[in-house]
Protein backbone atom coordinates (compact mmCIF):
# COMPACT_ATOMS: atom_id res chain seq x y z
CA UNK A 1 0.00 0.00 0.00
CA UNK A 2 1.16 3.50 -0.37
CA UNK A 3 2.09 5.46 2.76
CA UNK A 4 3.01 8.70 4.06
CA UNK A 5 6.53 7.74 6.30
CA UNK A 6 8.50 9.38 8.08
CA UNK A 7 11.97 7.67 7.77
CA UNK A 8 14.63 10.09 10.28
CA UNK A 9 15.20 13.49 9.17
CA UNK A 10 13.29 12.63 5.64
CA UNK A 11 9.91 12.29 4.83
CA UNK A 12 8.62 10.27 1.58
CA UNK A 13 5.68 8.42 0.06
CA UNK A 14 6.51 4.93 0.10
CA UNK A 15 4.87 1.99 -1.27
CA UNK A 16 5.12 -0.52 2.24
CA UNK A 17 3.85 -3.73 3.25
CA UNK A 18 -0.19 -3.70 4.52
CA UNK A 19 -0.57 -3.86 8.44
CA UNK A 20 -1.31 -6.72 9.54
CA UNK A 21 -3.62 -7.82 12.64
CA UNK A 22 -0.91 -9.60 15.24
CA UNK A 23 -3.75 -9.19 18.01
CA UNK A 24 -7.66 -11.16 18.70
CA UNK A 25 -8.71 -7.16 19.60
CA UNK A 26 -7.47 -5.55 16.75
CA UNK A 27 -9.13 -3.63 13.91
CA UNK A 28 -7.65 -3.23 10.07
CA UNK A 29 -9.53 -0.05 8.59
CA UNK A 30 -9.55 0.97 4.94
CA UNK A 31 -8.33 5.17 5.50
CA UNK A 32 -11.05 6.93 3.72
CA UNK A 33 -10.18 10.87 4.54
CA UNK A 34 -7.06 11.83 6.79
CA UNK A 35 -6.48 15.21 8.00
CA UNK A 36 -3.17 17.30 8.51
CA UNK A 37 -2.30 18.25 12.04
CA UNK A 38 0.05 21.05 13.25
CA UNK A 39 1.16 17.69 15.53
CA UNK A 40 2.25 15.81 12.04
CA UNK A 41 4.19 18.88 11.01
CA UNK A 42 6.53 18.88 13.85
CA UNK A 43 6.97 15.27 13.10
CA UNK A 44 7.65 15.90 10.06
CA UNK A 45 10.56 18.51 11.13
CA UNK A 46 11.65 16.41 13.71
CA UNK A 47 10.79 19.23 16.24
CA UNK A 48 8.04 16.71 18.28
CA UNK A 49 10.03 13.35 19.34
CA UNK A 50 8.85 9.96 17.92
CA UNK A 51 10.08 7.06 16.03
CA UNK A 52 12.59 7.07 13.94
CA UNK A 53 10.35 5.19 11.34
CA UNK A 54 6.69 5.66 10.85
CA UNK A 55 3.76 6.03 8.90
CA UNK A 56 2.40 9.87 9.59
CA UNK A 57 -1.29 11.15 10.79
CA UNK A 58 -3.10 10.52 13.65
CA UNK A 59 -7.02 12.03 12.13
CA UNK A 60 -8.84 9.90 10.38
CA UNK A 61 -11.80 7.38 9.07
CA UNK A 62 -12.44 4.86 7.23
CA UNK A 63 -14.59 1.10 6.76
CA UNK A 64 -13.50 -1.54 9.07
CA UNK A 65 -11.77 -3.90 6.47
CA UNK A 66 -10.80 -6.59 9.17
CA UNK A 67 -11.54 -7.25 12.59
CA UNK A 68 -9.89 -9.56 15.32
CA UNK A 69 -11.09 -12.46 16.68
CA UNK A 70 -12.38 -11.23 19.65
CA UNK A 71 -13.62 -8.39 18.49
CA UNK A 72 -17.76 -8.06 18.95
CA UNK A 73 -19.02 -4.19 18.88
CA UNK A 74 -17.79 -3.86 15.27
CA UNK A 75 -18.64 -4.74 12.09
CA UNK A 76 -17.05 -5.12 8.07
CA UNK A 77 -17.28 -2.69 6.23
CA UNK A 78 -18.20 -0.46 9.05
CA UNK A 79 -17.52 3.55 8.65
CA UNK A 80 -15.98 4.64 11.67
CA UNK A 81 -13.52 7.09 13.26
CA UNK A 82 -10.68 6.96 15.31
CA UNK A 83 -9.32 8.00 18.58
CA UNK A 84 -5.43 8.19 18.20
CA UNK A 85 -3.96 7.95 21.81
CA UNK A 86 -3.64 4.56 22.94
CA UNK A 87 -2.86 4.13 27.18
CA UNK A 88 -1.38 0.73 28.84
CA UNK A 89 -4.81 -0.21 29.85
CA UNK A 90 -3.59 -1.30 33.20
CA UNK A 91 -2.27 1.75 35.46
CA UNK A 92 -4.71 3.92 37.07
CA UNK A 93 -4.89 6.49 35.13
CA UNK A 94 -5.94 4.31 32.28
CA UNK A 95 -8.25 2.90 34.38
CA UNK A 96 -10.25 5.79 35.26
CA UNK A 97 -10.67 6.57 31.33
CA UNK A 98 -8.14 9.13 31.33
CA UNK A 99 -5.03 7.13 29.02
CA UNK A 100 -3.95 9.80 27.43
CA UNK A 101 -2.54 10.81 31.08
CA UNK A 102 -0.31 7.39 31.17
CA UNK A 103 2.76 7.22 31.48
CA UNK A 104 3.21 4.85 28.74
CA UNK A 105 0.80 6.45 26.49
CA UNK A 106 1.50 6.71 22.40
CA UNK A 107 -0.11 8.53 19.96
CA UNK A 108 -0.37 7.39 16.31
CA UNK A 109 1.73 8.61 13.68
CA UNK A 110 4.24 9.76 16.83
CA UNK A 111 4.68 6.65 18.37
CA UNK A 112 3.08 4.31 16.13
CA UNK A 113 1.97 3.99 12.86
CA UNK A 114 -0.39 6.53 11.39
CA UNK A 115 -3.20 6.96 9.13
CA UNK A 116 -1.41 8.38 5.87
CA UNK A 117 -1.96 5.46 4.10
CA UNK A 118 -4.34 3.08 2.97
CA UNK A 119 -4.31 1.22 6.01
CA UNK A 120 -3.88 0.85 9.51
CA UNK A 121 -4.79 -1.47 12.40
CA UNK A 122 -5.72 -0.35 15.62
CA UNK A 123 -7.30 -1.72 18.98
CA UNK A 124 -10.51 -2.16 19.09
CA UNK A 125 -11.11 0.22 22.30
CA UNK A 126 -10.06 3.17 19.78
CA UNK A 127 -12.79 2.76 17.38
CA UNK A 128 -16.15 4.91 17.11
CA UNK A 129 -18.91 3.74 14.50
CA UNK A 130 -20.00 7.07 12.71
CA UNK A 131 -23.66 7.60 12.16
CA UNK A 132 -24.61 7.43 8.22
CA UNK A 133 -24.73 11.18 7.97
CA UNK A 134 -21.09 11.90 9.06
CA UNK A 135 -18.98 12.19 6.02
CA UNK A 136 -15.30 10.58 6.03
CA UNK A 137 -13.83 14.11 5.77
CA UNK A 138 -16.47 15.43 8.67
CA UNK A 139 -15.49 12.35 10.73
CA UNK A 140 -11.64 12.77 10.66
CA UNK A 141 -12.13 16.00 11.87
CA UNK A 142 -13.57 14.88 15.44
CA UNK A 143 -9.96 15.04 16.69
CA UNK A 144 -9.37 18.66 16.63
CA UNK A 145 -12.81 19.01 17.73
CA UNK A 146 -12.38 16.49 21.29
CA UNK A 147 -8.90 18.62 21.43
CA UNK A 148 -10.90 21.96 21.26
CA UNK A 149 -13.95 20.77 23.23
CA UNK A 150 -11.39 20.37 26.25
CA UNK A 151 -12.50 23.73 27.20
CA UNK A 152 -15.62 23.06 28.78
CA UNK A 153 -12.99 20.97 31.67
CA UNK A 154 -11.43 24.23 32.65
CA UNK A 155 -14.22 25.04 35.36
CA UNK A 156 -15.03 28.30 33.50
CA UNK A 157 -18.44 30.16 33.44
CA UNK A 158 -20.51 30.64 30.74
CA UNK A 159 -21.22 34.29 31.60
CA UNK A 160 -17.39 35.42 32.01
CA UNK A 161 -15.75 37.33 29.96
CA UNK A 162 -13.36 35.07 27.54
CA UNK A 163 -10.50 35.80 24.96
CA UNK A 164 -9.16 33.26 22.36
CA UNK A 165 -5.66 33.46 21.92
CA UNK A 166 -4.79 33.08 18.37
CA UNK A 167 -5.95 33.67 14.76
CA UNK A 168 -6.07 30.25 12.94
CA UNK A 169 -9.08 27.47 12.78
CA UNK A 170 -8.21 25.87 15.69
CA UNK A 171 -8.78 29.29 17.80
CA UNK A 172 -12.60 29.85 15.63
CA UNK A 173 -12.84 26.34 16.00
CA UNK A 174 -12.80 26.84 20.02
CA UNK A 175 -15.34 30.22 19.80
CA UNK A 176 -17.51 28.11 17.80
CA UNK A 177 -17.73 25.20 20.35
CA UNK A 178 -18.04 27.74 23.32
CA UNK A 179 -21.02 29.95 22.03
CA UNK A 180 -22.47 26.74 21.01
CA UNK A 181 -21.93 25.87 24.93
CA UNK A 182 -23.76 28.97 25.78
CA UNK A 183 -20.08 30.99 26.36
CA UNK A 184 -21.93 34.56 25.41
CA UNK A 185 -19.32 37.07 26.09
CA UNK A 186 -15.96 34.97 24.49
CA UNK A 187 -14.21 36.83 21.35
CA UNK A 188 -11.49 36.29 19.12
CA UNK A 189 -8.06 38.18 20.00
CA UNK A 190 -8.33 41.49 18.07
CA UNK A 191 -4.65 42.02 17.82
CA UNK A 192 -5.15 46.03 18.37
CA UNK A 193 -6.51 45.75 22.06
CA UNK A 194 -2.93 43.75 23.56
CA UNK A 195 -2.61 46.56 25.83
CA UNK A 196 -5.93 46.15 27.57
CA UNK A 197 -4.53 45.12 31.12
CA UNK A 198 -7.03 43.00 33.57
CA UNK A 199 -9.27 42.56 30.97
CA UNK A 200 -10.32 39.12 30.67
CA UNK A 201 -11.77 36.72 33.61
CA UNK A 202 -9.97 33.89 30.70
CA UNK A 203 -7.84 33.41 28.01
CA UNK A 204 -8.02 30.61 26.44
CA UNK A 205 -4.37 30.13 24.42
CA UNK A 206 -4.37 28.05 21.05
CA UNK A 207 -0.72 28.82 19.25
CA UNK A 208 1.49 30.50 21.04
CA UNK A 209 4.73 32.10 20.51
CA UNK A 210 6.97 31.78 23.54
CA UNK A 211 6.69 36.07 24.09
CA UNK A 212 2.83 35.95 23.73
CA UNK A 213 2.13 34.23 26.98
CA UNK A 214 3.08 37.83 28.83
CA UNK A 215 0.45 39.38 26.72
CA UNK A 216 -1.71 36.64 27.69
CA UNK A 217 -0.86 37.13 31.17
CA UNK A 218 -1.11 40.90 31.01
CA UNK A 219 -4.78 40.55 29.51
CA UNK A 220 -6.53 38.18 32.43
CA UNK A 221 -7.85 39.99 35.31
CA UNK A 222 -6.42 39.25 39.04
CA UNK A 223 -7.40 35.64 39.64
CA UNK A 224 -8.60 34.99 36.02
CA UNK A 225 -7.63 31.84 34.17
CA UNK A 226 -5.27 30.75 31.41
CA UNK A 227 -6.42 27.65 29.72
CA UNK A 228 -3.33 26.06 27.92
CA UNK A 229 -4.27 23.95 24.35
CA UNK A 230 -1.67 23.75 22.23
CA UNK A 231 0.92 21.29 22.48
CA UNK A 232 4.06 23.84 21.80
CA UNK A 233 7.08 21.59 20.97
CA UNK A 234 9.18 24.24 22.88
CA UNK A 235 9.33 24.94 26.49
CA UNK A 236 7.73 28.44 26.77
CA UNK A 237 8.82 30.89 29.67
CA UNK A 238 5.88 32.19 32.21
CA UNK A 239 6.60 35.58 34.39
CA UNK A 240 5.82 34.80 37.89
CA UNK A 241 6.11 38.15 38.60
CA UNK A 242 3.07 38.49 36.93
CA UNK A 243 1.59 35.11 37.34
CA UNK A 244 1.97 35.09 41.56
CA UNK A 245 0.68 38.96 42.42
CA UNK A 246 -2.35 38.66 40.35
CA UNK A 247 -2.60 35.24 41.36
CA UNK A 248 -4.01 33.38 38.12
CA UNK A 249 -5.25 29.88 37.27
CA UNK A 250 -3.39 28.24 35.28
CA UNK A 251 -5.00 25.09 33.51
CA UNK A 252 -4.18 22.77 31.08
CA UNK A 253 -6.54 20.65 29.51
CA UNK A 254 -5.80 17.98 26.38
CA UNK A 255 -9.63 16.10 25.28
CA UNK A 256 -13.42 16.55 26.14
CA UNK A 257 -15.03 13.40 25.16
CA UNK A 258 -14.86 11.88 21.27
CA UNK A 259 -18.05 10.83 21.05
CA UNK A 260 -19.62 13.99 22.05
CA UNK A 261 -17.47 15.52 19.09
CA UNK A 262 -18.57 13.10 16.85
CA UNK A 263 -22.57 13.69 17.87
CA UNK A 264 -21.59 17.65 17.24
CA UNK A 265 -19.95 16.76 13.36
CA UNK A 266 -23.84 16.24 12.82
CA UNK A 267 -25.49 18.69 15.08
CA UNK A 268 -27.05 21.21 12.53
CA UNK A 269 -26.20 24.14 15.34
CA UNK A 270 -22.97 23.22 15.00
CA UNK A 271 -21.22 25.09 12.05
CA UNK A 272 -17.53 24.29 10.98
CA UNK A 273 -17.84 23.36 7.07
CA UNK A 274 -15.75 26.71 6.33
CA UNK A 275 -13.12 25.38 8.23
CA UNK A 276 -12.50 22.21 6.36
CA UNK A 277 -10.55 22.69 3.39
CA UNK A 278 -10.34 20.41 0.22
CA UNK A 279 -8.98 16.78 -0.27
CA UNK A 280 -6.01 16.01 -1.69
CA UNK A 281 -3.79 12.49 -2.83
CA UNK A 282 -1.00 11.01 -1.00
CA UNK A 283 1.20 12.36 -3.93
CA UNK A 284 0.65 15.72 -3.00
CA UNK A 285 1.64 15.53 0.58
CA UNK A 286 4.76 18.09 0.01
CA UNK A 287 2.53 21.23 -1.31
CA UNK A 288 -0.14 20.45 1.30
CA UNK A 289 2.32 20.49 3.84
CA UNK A 290 3.52 23.70 2.71
CA UNK A 291 0.63 25.29 2.61
CA UNK A 292 -0.55 24.34 5.90
CA UNK A 293 2.58 25.70 7.59
CA UNK A 294 2.01 29.12 6.07
CA UNK A 295 -2.08 29.54 6.43
CA UNK A 296 -4.23 28.16 9.13
CA UNK A 297 -7.30 29.50 7.92
CA UNK A 298 -8.81 25.97 7.35
CA UNK A 299 -7.81 22.01 7.59
CA UNK A 300 -6.27 19.84 5.15
CA UNK A 301 -7.02 16.90 4.19
CA UNK A 302 -5.80 13.65 2.14
CA UNK A 303 -8.63 11.80 0.18
CA UNK A 304 -6.84 8.56 0.27
CA UNK A 305 -10.00 6.61 -1.41
CA UNK A 306 -12.63 8.12 -3.66
CA UNK A 307 -15.60 7.60 -1.08
CA UNK A 308 -13.57 10.39 1.39
CA UNK A 309 -16.33 13.33 1.42
CA UNK A 310 -19.11 10.79 1.51
ZN1 LIG B 1 -4.43 16.49 15.41
ZN1 LIG C 1 -1.85 3.29 31.45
Amino acid sequence: MKALVKDGAEVRLRDVPSPKIVHPLQVRIRVAAAGLCRTDLYVAEGTLASRNQLVLGHEFAGTVAQLGDQVGNLQLNQRVAVFPWLGCGQCRWCQQGHSTACPQRQMLGVHLDGAFAEEIVVPAGLVYGLSDDTSFQAAAYAEPVAASLAVLKAGLQSQQRGLIYGRNRIAQLTLRLMRLHGFTQVEMLDPERRNEENSFDFVVETLTAPDEVATMLHLLRPGGTLVVKSRHPRPLELDLQTLVPKELKLCAVNYGDFQSSLDLLHDPKFDYGDLLGAGHPLEDWRSLFEEARRDESTKSFFRISDVWDR
